[in-house]
């Protein structure tokens, strides 16, 4: 993984421009949740890198945002690795000027009955989920407290807020970047940065869809079939959609939303609840 992408354009407005002037990294940018808050943050006039590790995937979303006028980069980074991260960081701010907004969203899952959780996907997992958010987090950080100003959103689960059969680690790791959230949240009041999460039930990404895969496969029923059954078991009758997710982390970045501090949105067309 070398090098970067930029696509530059002559202009950032599509309908609406609050966030113009302001520089945003979005983890895991480059499909699924991370491609659709690419796509609103542009639209509210930010700058915006997509950093992700398949450079073929954030350049498509950078191709893709900068054919409509917007300034977004594609920059290379895996979150796990602090030398990686860095790096990123570095040419974020040589590409944005500052950062001022950064959602952690890049993530992986995974299942597994409790008994045959192996210890290196539980450690890879924690690693990427919850390690990947305070490293990031870490470099970007400083440069919003000197300028008093930040918004930080972190992208983890309803299941960070409750358990679920077989995602032991999956769950554990959303847990930790929560219980993160909100410690760094009590010490960054009244630094003018904010940090929040949004906790979203299924939505319909590559991630769900390998995951159903995942699931067709252990328990030899038809992949459509497990996609139904698992639409039935959401309060609304669906999968949330990348878009909506999308809204609610735009939510915490106005300047009105200066008071929002540690807190989370679920997402999901009903309460925590169960299923
Ligand atoms: P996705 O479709 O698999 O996309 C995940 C993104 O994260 C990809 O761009 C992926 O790119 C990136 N990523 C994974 N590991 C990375 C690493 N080590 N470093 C940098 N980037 C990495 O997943 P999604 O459904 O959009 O999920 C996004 C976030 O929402 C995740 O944190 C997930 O846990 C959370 N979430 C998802 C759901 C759901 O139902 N889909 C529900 C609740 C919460 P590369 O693989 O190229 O690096």
């Amino acid at each position: 993984m070398t090098g970067d992408a930029t696509v530059d354009g002559a202009g950032q407005g599509r309908g609406g421009d609050w966030l113009a002037g302001r520089g945003a990294v979005v983890t895991g940018g480059g499909r699924g949740i991370g491609s659709a808050v690419a796509d609103a943050l542009v639209g509210a006039g930010a700058g915006v890198v997509v950093a992700a590790r398949s450079t073929e995937e954030i350049e498509m979303v950078a191709e893709r945002l900068g054919a409509t006028g917007a300034r977004v980069h594609a920059v290379p980074c895996d979150v796990s690795d602090e030398v990686s991260v860095a790096k990123m960081a570095d040419r974020a701010r040589e590409l944005l000027g500052a950062v001022d907004i950064l959602v952690n969203n890049a993530g992986i899952s995974g299942s597994a009955p409790f008994l045959r959780v192996r210890v290196g996907d539980w450690e890879a997992m924690h690693r990427v989920n919850a390690t990947g958010p305070l490293l990031v987090t870490q470099a970007l950080l400083p440069g919003m407290l000197e300028r008093g100003w930040g918004r930080i959103v972190n992208v983890a689960s309803v299941v960070g807020l409750k358990g679920a059969r077989y995602i032991s680690s999956y769950a554990s790791s959303k847990h930790a970047l929560l219980g993160m959230t909100r410690c760094l949240a009590d010490e960054l009041a009244g630094t003018g940065v904010t940090v929040n999460s949004v906790c979203p039930g299924y939505v319909d990404t590559p991630m769900t869809t390998r995951n159903i895969l995942r699931i067709a496969e252990a328990t030899g029923r038809d992949a459509a079939a497990v996609r139904r059954g698992l639409e039935e078991m959401q309060p609304g009758g669906r999968f949330v959609s990348p878009g909506e997710v999308a809204q609610a982390v735009l939510s915490f970045l106005p300047e009105a939303a200066a008071s929002l501090q540690g807190s989370e949105l679920v997402v999901r067309g009903g309460s925590t609840g169960p299923g």
